[in-house]
């Protein structure tokens, strides 16, 4: 059994087969091959090896020819290593004698080798490399194509890789992918939050450990602790299990709360929102009782494609969210691609900070006729409901100016067309840089309501990279900083009577919830799974009560004491509830 503890960001407990995808995105799956299917796939890993020795041979000519003979030595290496008379018998041990197909056979054989590589001193260590390398490229042989789409996973797995992309995340099928376990990532990347949003339990941050797995194994992925669990032993197994139907019990009593409002113990109605990424995720925000949609993500429509959506595509997509919500309120978040979600648009590749780079609506102002098309499309689906426009990442005044000129002149072109659209349509921003703060009495006077996002306000404000494991300790919306901003930012917002929202991760952690509606907010927008965890606290205590422990938290100068006495406050009002 190997405990490996990384940073739990999507709760939840799976159990299950991994299935271990590297860099370039393959899948080892253990597979038993029946008995008479012994010599044809050892025939097709003849031909594998074959194939790969000469495609080495190629590289290596060409290289000799350009290069000189010393740097093509290292393929005639690797072309040895591929031939090697011991590999050759191990492989062949493993298909006849143990059954196992190929593919599984040459991960598991290989990363042994280089595992033992890797933990000889010295120069040596680097050969490690030119023995994945070989892997990679037999196994490319052996599948036949590059990649095996994660969406394309068809049995019950738990995926460990290197790294998920937001839109790799968002691919995946919950109904097969039933956790998954990167190791780098941090707390606040959108993988992180995809993850939470298709409610599929995941551990981000492990560090280095998949060489070390070939695939097949049984794991435990606890999503509440960040633990990953590889080789469970049965007293953990069933302890685990365990806590798996002691939590869908605990879920199953939330879901009573569906009908019931979120109002507080002395009558404060509360308004719970979703967070959504594709419109089909609405499903989820009726089920648990949504009062509408505080956040779509509307750039994931953008990712994981050569070309952009059409104005046509777009406006079905956001008027079916918004017809299937009715008349509860839709906030459409304009694109805020860039960072850690790549567009389609021609993009700067290497950019040395991204987070501070060409993203959100600064890449929506670069590329005005990508941010128009939306804009126009945004603006068609409002007549389908209660829509509402919300620009991200604001950092100047001049730059949400900017943005309304473009949404002025979108309108402009619809009246001009005679096409139909809202034309009280409501326009808000996100609160999510710390300059924004500062500047709020002359934001207020320029939108019709805010949305604090901390998940980024966090970000700027500690200087922390939301998406890197070895500073996630920072990342933390406990920093009294992080308090003393959303303070600022929502009593400016209650002073002019602007409506103020919160829809970063903070406002869907129980944790929280009374410090939130101590500070003044009414409004949370969390992913859909939390709201009836938060309903139900919401439904538990008192205004005067948050206000004394908002008052109290404030105050406090770390966020371990922050944390602390927020936890403590919590188990006070839910004393049944694990926190
Ligand atoms: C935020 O930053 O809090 C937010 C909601 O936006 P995103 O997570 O998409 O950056
Ligand atoms: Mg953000």
């Amino acid at each position: 059994m190997e405990r490996l503890q990384g940073i739990a960001v999507s709760p939840g407990v799976a159990i299950g087969e991994v299935l271990v995808m590297d860099t370039e995105g393959f899948r080892i799956p253990r597979r038993f091959l029946p008995r008479d299917a012994v010599e044809d796939e050892l025939e097709r890993l003849n031909r594998a090896i074959a194939d790969a020795s000469a495609e080495i041979e190629r590289h290596r000519e060409k290289v000799e020819k350009q290069l000189g003979t010393e740097y093509a030595a290292i393929f005639s290496a690797h072309i040895q290593m591929l031939n090697d008379r011991g590999l050759r018998s191990k492989l062949e041990e493993m298909i006849r004698q143990r059954h196992y197909s190929p593919e599984y056979s040459v991960s598991r054989a290989l990363r042994h080798y280089a595992k033992v590589i890797q933990s000889l001193d010295g120069v040596m260590q680097e050969r490690a490399t030119d023995i994945f390398d070989i892997e990679k490229r037999l196994l490319r042989h052996l599948f036949g194509k590059r990649r095996e789409e994660l969406a394309h996973i068809h049995s019950e797995v738990l995926v460990l890789a290197h790294n998920l992309t937001p839109s790799e995340t968002s691919n995946l099928n919950p109904k097969y992918v039933k956790g998954f376990v990167t190791e780098i990532g941090g707390p606040g990347s959108h993988t992180a939050i995809v993850a939470e949003a298709l409610g599929i339990p995941a551990v981000v941050g492990i560090g280095p450990f998949l060489a070390d797995v070939s695939g097949g194994e049984t794991a435990i992925i606890d999503g509440y602790q960040g633990l990953v669990i590889l080789h469970p032993d049965e007293e953990t197994l069933a302890r685990y299990r365990h806590e798996v139907v002691q939590y869908r019990s605990h879920a199953a009593k939330l879901e009573k709360l569906r009908d019931l409002p979120a109002e507080t113990a002395d009558g404060v109605r509360i308004q719970l929102l979703g967070n959504i990424e594709f419109p089909y995720e609405v499903e989820q925000c009726q089920k648990h009782g949504a009062d509408g949609i505080g956040l779509y993500r509307t750039e994931f429509l953008f990712m994981a494609r050569d070309e952009e959506p059409t104005e046509e595509e777009q406006t079905t997509a956001y008027s079916a969210v918004a017809e299937a919500m009715r008349d509860h309120p839709v906030v459409m978040r304009t694109i805020d691609l860039g960072a850690d979600k790549l567009p389609s648009v021609p993009f700067p590749e290497d950019e040395g900070n991204p987070f501070l780079g060409l993203r959100s609506i600064r890449l929506a102002l670069k590329y005005p006729a990508l941010f128009k098309t939306q804009l126009r499309a945004i603006l068609r689906s409002s007549t389908a409901g209660n829509i509402s426009i919300m620009f991200p990442l604001v950092s100047t005044l001049l730059e949400l100016k900017h943005a309304k000129m473009v949404l002025r002149e979108a309108i402009e072109d619809l009246e001009e067309e005679g096409i139909e659209f809202d034309r009280d349509i409501k326009v808000g921003m996100m609160v999510e840089v710390p300059s924004v703060v500062m500047m709020m009495d002359h934001f207020v006077e320029e939108v019709d309501f805010f949305s604090i996002g901390t998940n980024d306000l966090i970000q700027y404000v500690l200087a922390v990279d939301r998406s890197n494991k070895d500073v996630a300790g920072l990342y933390t919306a406990s920093d009294p900083s992080v308090l003393r901003m959303i303070n600022i930012a929502v009593r400016a917002a209650k002073e002019n009577e602007v409506p103020i929202s919160m829809c970063g991760q903070m406002s869907g952690n129980p944790m929280y919830t009374m410090l939130l509606l101590g500070m003044g907010l009414r409004s949370l927008s969390v992913t859909p799974a939390a709201i009836p965890e938060i309903k139900q606290v919401c439904r538990r205590v008192s205004i005067a009560t948050c206000e004394r422990v908002a008052e109290r938290a404030l105050k406090l100068e770390s966020a371990r004491d922050v944390r602390a006495f927020l936890r403590e406050e919590l188990a006070k009002a839910l004393p049944e509830t694990p926190v």
